[in-house]
């Protein structure tokens, strides 16, 4: 049976590539070490476990839950921003995500017909790029050069593109790049939105993973934010939760209520367990694992970046996220560097322009691997 024209549109996902060469070499008896990948290697806190545990076996959680999920999440979700001086509603300005993976890739669906442009910033995470394509609008992709600290320039848009486009993603701290946007960047954000009648829509899946006493912003701290954007939450990586598919989206009333209207028609919502152990012992709960957490990548940057930088390199220690982005050597391309460190190591980097264009003559290393 052939598959339909858009799934054809969409390049192979990035980390199934990976996964393959992975798969191959295991089968082979060979030991490989992936750097690739930006999973936590450490259990989720024992205290969100034993919360988890607690509510699976009370049955009231064997139900559908509701699609735009448990109030007490939700409330739980309006604490975490209460901590950062930002008000959000829970009954209307807050919805449970499968994973803030879920509603990065269901927001183009919501609001882009053929034609519509996404401005997506290029490196940037894929999901962005291929539900954009999925959904039958057009990227739009603004450069991140490391000139302006990774940064996008709005004023390069032309405004004839600016005109047709109906979202902008922005991610920080940022995957790949690990820099981080300052305050200011986010109020310049909001006034081109005004301008052009934008949705940004605001990824801040690493926002609790930084570094050296640095505290990353929310977008939705800016007064006015939430005329004009919404924010991704995750509970992924500060509490190593990969794998228990939750997070949120918080921010414009409007917006929040059509992807949760989107949703309806999509999914049956999160299983409660998750949200209530999620919710109560994780946001809640103490915040020390996300300390110890942000401890023990600090560690292996300085271990890493110190170590590139005896060969060379010319790094500076990113503040924020798990990853390190840094210029290949001279002489080999993106996808030549990372062939040879796995032939020749079966150490497994990713090739920058896997993220996009712009990433090329970079590759990414995660520290979500043992020190050891
Ligand atoms: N956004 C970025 C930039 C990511 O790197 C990731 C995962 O790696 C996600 C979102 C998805 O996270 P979640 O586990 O909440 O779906």
């Amino acid at each position: 049976m052939q598959e339909a024209r858009r799934l054809q549109a969409l390049p192979p996902y990035l980390f199934r590539r990976i996964e393959e060469k992975i798969e191959r070499a295991t089968r082979e008896g060979r030991e490989v070490i992936s750097l690739a990948i930006g999973d936590p290697d450490r259990p989720t806190p024992a205290h969100i476990v034993e919360a988890m545990v607690k509510e699976v076996h009370d049955p009231v959680n064997h139900t559908y839950p509701t699609s735009i999920g448990l109030v007490a999440f939700r409330e739980a979700v309006a604490a975490w921003y209460r901590r950062r001086g930002v008000e959000i509603e829970p009954q209307g300005e807050v919805v449970t995500l499968i994973g803030s993976k879920e509603g990065l890739a269901h927001i183009p669906f919501c609001y882009l017909d053929p034609g519509d442009v996404a401005l997506l910033t290029d490196p940037g995470y894929p999901v962005y790029r291929s539900c954009t394509i999925l959904a039958g609008g057009e990227p739009y992709f603004l450069p991140l050069a490391p000139e302006r600290g990774f940064l996008p320039d709005f004023s390069a848009v032309p405004s004839e593109v600016a005109r047709k486009a109906k979202l902008l993603f922005l991610n920080y701290p940022n995957n790949p790049t690990a820099a981080v946007a300052s305050v200011d960047f986010f109020h310049e954000a909001v006034a081109f939105a005004r301008t052009y009648d934008l949705l940004i829509c605001h990824d801040a899946a690493y926002i609790d993973i930084t570094y050296d006493g640095y505290r990353a912003p929310s977008f939705l701290e800016v007064p006015g934010a939430k005329e004009v954007a919404i924010e991704f939450g995750s509970l992924s990586k500060p509490y190593n939760m990969t794998g228990w598919r939750l997070g949120w989206v918080a921010g414009n009333g409007d917006a929040v209520s059509v992807l949760g209207r989107l949703k309806s028609n999509l999914d049956s919502g999160c299983f409660q367990a998750v949200q209530k152990a999620a919710g109560v012992a994780a946001l809640l709960g103490p915040q020390d694992c996300v300390r110890e957490v942000c401890r023990l990548y600090q560690q292996r940057r300085d271990l890493v970046v110190e170590a590139l930088n005896g060969m060379g390199w010319k790094l500076e220690k990113p503040r924020a996220t798990f990853y390190i982005w840094a210029p290949v050597p001279r002489g080999y391309t993106s996808a030549e560097f990372a062939e040879m460190l796995f032939d020749r190591a079966l150490v497994i980097v990713t090739p920058g322009e896997e993220y996009g264009q712009a990433g090329r003559g970079f590759f990414r290393l995660s520290l979500t691997v043992d020190t050891e």
